[in-house]
């Protein structure tokens, strides 16, 4: 039985991929207000464990 090579062909896959929500997530940082590095934001600090003021990742 012939079978496509592929299910969209590449032109749709790359026009679907200009759309946003398929656009490569850029990454967002933000500063952690205790040890001021680099985090996710509404994310835990990865650094000092600190989201909100308040310690999250018990050491
Ligand atoms: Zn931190």
């Amino acid at each position: 039985m012939p079978n496509p090579k592929r299910k969209f062909s590449r032109s749709r896959t790359r026009k679907k991929r200009t759309h946003d929500r398929h656009k490569l997530a850029v990454l967002h940082l933000s500063e952690c207000p205790r040890c001021h590095q680099r985090r996710r934001p509404h994310r835990v600090c990865g650094n000092c464990g600190y989201y909100d003021g308040e310690p999250v990742i018990k050491l």
